[in-house]
């Protein structure tokens, strides 16, 4: 067989040749260490969850070593292409920090010497290489026909290694004259690559993440171009990244089982294999078992739930690295103020078989960020996302910003602060009390508290309510009152004589708050009575004392 004259029928355009493609890619000028890394999306405009934790794993490779990070689109499968998709993902990614540092930065837009990054705009290049292992003999024309293929499938139903190869690899040694025949009757091919594999034989890898794995080595004549001349992804795979120089592949462990065919094309081209690092999927429990995170049962497996739910992506990105690395939280208990960005991030610490996602664990995760928080970041952060989830929310803070920052900033900005907020969507509920339009009365009591000790109360304390009380004046007021209503203001106290008094100070202050808000655990009364303001105030008491007065 003459391999060029079959390499030049097949690809007649073609009159590069891969020597102009290294040259033009050269090896990255970077430091000792620095690893290359990418995240490679098909545009579906659809980001999973489990997407954005391996694009985070891989671009907390490369910035961990000062290396780069790059977004490649891999867009050969254009039924499967959204319009604007490439925007939606990308703005999903710079959410929770994640911008690329070369590729793909906007839909239209690609920096970078390592240009074209749509994969459907490199057709010369992976024509180039393929037209070269025809050159070399390691790749063939098939034209075998989806129905004899499916024929072939059909009868493989009960063989251990599947594909083409061995007697199945029909057109693998076709000579010359009859493929020139059948191209010039039009017949359709697809390009095969003529498998040197050994069917005794083991590969070995070193994956980063999964540790050794030794599989049997690929036999199979994988399609590497398509019969409209596109690449498969396995192909894709091995001229992309060699030649964007990718030193690291971090990428979903669905791909595993083709890394066999993914070193074997690495070793045909001549090209140095990249390092692997195979992500487990995120996990979810469901019925005592583990099943992967599913866009189409969990919505927490789309990214733009989080946005949607009003996480503030540092809670995300927090969570993440909870799920991503082992150690992380001891990290964090031991730098509980520290920037997430300082935190050694280590792909040798990953989950081998696959993190939990754990929606209670995020929750308080995203609790303890938000606690530490400033109400003027608060504030900032929930309106941008009230103005897109909440018109509500958007309105009640619109009536007096500095009111509203102060409502956020109770129990906040101090040592201890409290952990009511976990998500955006949080807060209508946690302030509904704050706001005439959304206060629901509920005279409920609780502890020692009846109807007849709260008209006693708040007939008492509608008289001395004074909005200007600091936090002890009008904690101090709290105990004066007690014996004018037959309380005592030392729990203790009562405690040891129950029978002796109606109540203790707990039980007035919960009166007050009741009738003031509606609930029995609030943040600090005082502060809440102050930002309610003298009206609010007197008319809430008058209403709730009225309340009481009928009931008794
Ligand atoms: N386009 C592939 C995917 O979305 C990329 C896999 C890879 O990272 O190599 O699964």
């Amino acid at each position: 067989m003459d391999n060029k004259a079959l390499a030049q029928k097949l690809f007649p355009d073609i009159d590069k040749t891969p020597d102009f493609w290294e040259e033009k890619y050269p090896k990255r000028d970077l430091k000792e260490g620095a690893r290359v890394t990418r995240f490679a999306p098909s545009p579906t405009g659809f980001l999973h969850f489990g997407n954005l934790f391996t694009c985070l794993v891989s671009y907390k490779t490369a910035k961990s070593t000062g290396g780069v990070f790059y977004v490649r689109v891999e867009d050969t499968d254009q039924k499967r292409k959204v319009e604007g998709a490439i925007e939606v993902m990308l703005k999903g990614l710079s959410v929770y920090g994640i911008v690329p540092d070369e590729g793909v930065v906007a839909e239209d837009k690609e920096v970078g010497d390592y240009a074209p990054y749509y994969q459907s705009a490199r057709k010369e290049i992976y024509q180039t290489y393929a037209k070269a292992l025809v050159e070399q003999g390691l790749a063939y024309p098939c034209f075998m026909t989806p129905e004899e293929l499916e024929d072939i499938r059909a009868q493989q139903e009960n063989e251990s290694i599947k594909g083409i190869w061995g007697k199945w690899a029909k057109h693998r040694d076709l000579n010359f004259d009859e493929i020139c025949e059948r191209i010039d009757r039009g017949e359709a091919w697809t390009l095969r690559l003529k498998s040197p594999g050994d069917i005794e034989k083991k590969c070995y890898f070193d994956d980063m993440i999964k540790g050794k794995i030794e599989m049997p080595e690929n036999v199979q004549d994988v399609v590497i171009l398509k019969s409209d001349g596109i690449p498969t992804y396995h192909f894709a795979h091995a001229i992309d990244d060699h030649l964007m120089r990718t030193t690291h592949v971090v990428r979903g462990d669905e791909w595993i089982s083709s890394a066999p065919i993914h070193l074997q094309l690495f070793r045909v081209l001549g090209f140095k294999p990249p390092k692997y690092a195979h992500v487990a999927p995120i996990m979810k429990e469901e019925n005592g078992g583990k099943r992967k995170l599913s866009k189409r049962k969990d919505p927490e497996a789309a990214v733009t739930y989080y946005a949607e739910q009003g996480f503030p992506s540092e809670s995300v990105n927090e969570y993440m690295l909870t799920l991503a690395n082992s150690n992380f939280e001891d990290w964090r208990r031991a730098n509980p103020n520290e920037d997430i960005e300082k935190f050694p991030f280590n792909l040798k610490k990953m989950s081998v078989s696959g993190a939990l996602f754990d929606m209670v664990k995020l929750t308080d995760v995203s609790k303890n960020v938000i606690c530490k928080m400033s109400a003027k970041k608060v504030f900032d952060l929930s309106y941008e996302w009230a103005k897109e989830y909440s018109a509500e929310l958007a309105s009640l803070y619109e009536q007096d910003t500095e009111r509203a920052t102060a409502i956020l900033n109770i129990d906040r900005e101090n040592k201890k602060p409290r952990k009511d907020i976990a998500k955006w969507s949080d807060i209508p509920d946690y302030i509904s009390y704050m706001f005439d339009e959304t206060f629901i009365p509920c005279y409920e009591l609780a502890g020692n508290a009846t109807p007849a000790l709260a008209v006693k109360v708040l007939e008492k304390y509608i008289d001395c309510v004074n909005l200007n009380d600091d936090k002890d004046t009008w904690f101090n007021r709290m105990k004066e009152l007690c014996p004018c209503v037959g309380c005592t203001p030392n729990v203790k106290e009562f405690k040891q004589n129950p029978d002796a008094f109606e109540g203790h100070v707990g039980d007035v202050s919960t009166i007050i708050r009741v009738a003031l808000t509606g609930r029995t655990n609030t943040p600090d009364l005082c502060a809440i009575t102050m930002l309610l303001g003298e009206e609010r105030v007197k008319a809430r008491l008058a209403a709730a004392l009225n309340h009481y007065k009928e009931e008794v």
